[in-house]
């Protein structure tokens, strides 16, 4: 499903829902639906209002296009109630937020850096092996996985991080 699908769908989820979809929650589901990985609020917030004065920001709140933190963690949680994105935690001590992919979609799994949080989605997970010699060797009938790998990433490696 191609990004700008996924945005449609979402849309159209929400709409059917009665929810109404104003200009900072679509600016939100656009971000969502283009991220390479998952964000947090404080990432979502700080993207939506880029190029905003922050001062301007705090006169703003409650209008038509600023967003503040509580805003963007309601609309978060709302679509991960509806389903249609899912929170994640690498032990950073708080929650991103991704789009939740169609069922019957390829999946895709996380690169988390250590030193300076950066995840990165992967697709492609050869599990097939192992989980057919867990099945056999304990009786149980796997039907979904997680998987995050942690490290450190170039950018940490080669000290461009500090
Ligand atoms: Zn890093
Ligand atoms: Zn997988």
């Amino acid at each position: 499903m191609s990004r700008a699908a996924e945005y449609d769908r979402l849309l159209c989820a929400l709409k059917q829902g009665g929810y109404r979809v104003t200009g900072p929650r679509r600016a939100l589901l656009r971000l969502l639906t283009e991220a390479r990985e998952p964000l947090s609020v404080q990432e979502m917030c700080s993207a939506v209002n880029d190029g905003r004065d922050p001062a301007e920001d705090v006169a703003a709140a409650g209008g038509d296009d600023a967003v503040n933190v509580v805003t963007v963690y309601r609309f978060a949680n709302l679509l991960v109630d509806l389903g249609l994105a899912r929170r994640v935690e690498f032990g950073q001590g708080y929650y991103r937020y991704e789009c939740e992919e169609p069922q019957d979609g390829p999946h895709h799994h996380h690169l988390v850096c250590r030193r300076c949080g950066r995840v990165e989605d992967f697709h492609g997970c050869d599990l097939a092996p192992l989980t057919s010699r867990l099945e056999a060797e304990h009786d149980f009938r796997v039907e979904s996985h997680q998987l995050e790998l942690y490290g450190t990433c170039g950018a940490c490696r080669e000290g461009v991080n500090g």
